[in-house]
């Protein structure tokens, strides 16, 4: 049984404005290690299940967030940018399961910490063939496509709702209530990581029982549209081979 845990940062335990989040900003320190935290949760909760292999994924801004020297020791960790897969560098044919530790809501989300897809100052929103995506829902599809389920989600109310909604019933940690892009009411770190490593050994079981979500598997060929923020990003994105404007 291998887990990947595939980790972004504004969801992660007490996260509510991008100060929290953004490398170089006095209170970036504080958050990262509480982001190495909620992931060491979320490993100890794999292996209290029976997992027996766990590799991590760092994917929030340069993918090299996590402190590796407080890594559980059981666990592996795909750090820094680019990589060929960037958020779920790791997944393959031979992972059985996805855990999406600390993600957010997609962009234009109420009540939702962080919300964003991809870029909130260029993606004002993002379809999958018909479907309003957020990260959440490419990086399934990615996992998908290799036939692997996505099994449990940290973060927001509103963020484990919509992948819920999208992805199926997995398991959620809702370690976070936002009231807002920028509030939320949080819970103490002791609080918060039992309920990741419970929700984590909770997916995991239900993953031997065969009782977890389907793989979230989407029609090809894939059409993807992006709403930009304005017409000159629209203008460079035509230089894409296949773009068309509308
Ligand atoms: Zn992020």
């Amino acid at each position: 049984m291998k887990i990947l845990i595939a980790v972004d940062m504004e969801g992660i335990t007490g996260v509510t404005m991008w100060d929290h989040v953004t490398p170089g900003h006095a209170e970036y320190a504080r958050f990262r290690k509480l982001m190495t935290e909620d992931v060491n949760a979320a490993i100890a909760g794999a292996f209290d299940s029976g997992a027996k292999e766990v590799v991590v994924a760092d994917g929030h801004w340069n993918g090299s967030n996590i402190l590796v020297e407080e890594l559980d020791p059981r666990a592996r960790l795909n750090s820094g940018a680019p990589s060929p897969f960037s958020m779920m560098q790791g997944i393959g044919k031979d992972v059985d399961g996805v855990f999406f530790v600390g993600y957010h809501a997609r962009q234009g989300s109420a009540n939702a910490v962080l919300d964003h897809t991809w870029s909130d100052t260029c993606v004002a929103n993002l379809w999958l063939n018909e479907m309003v995506a957020g990260e959440y829902t490419f990086n399934a599809a990615l996992a998908g496509h290799y036939g692997v389920p996505v099994i449990m989600a940290s973060g927001d109310q509103t963020a484990c709702g919509q992948m819920v909604e999208q992805l199926g019933a997995l398991e959620t940690a809702i370690i976070k209530q936002a009231s807002g892009r920028f509030s939320a009411e949080c819970l103490a770190p002791e609080v918060s990581h039992k309920m990741i490593r419970e929700s984590a050994g909770r997916a995991v079981s239900r993953l031997q029982k065969k009782d977890a979500p389907k793989p979230f598997v989407v029609k090809t060929p894939v059409k993807i549209t992006v709403r930009l923020a304005s017409s000159d990003m629209a203008d460079k994105a035509m230089q894409l081979p296949g773009a068309a404007q509308s």
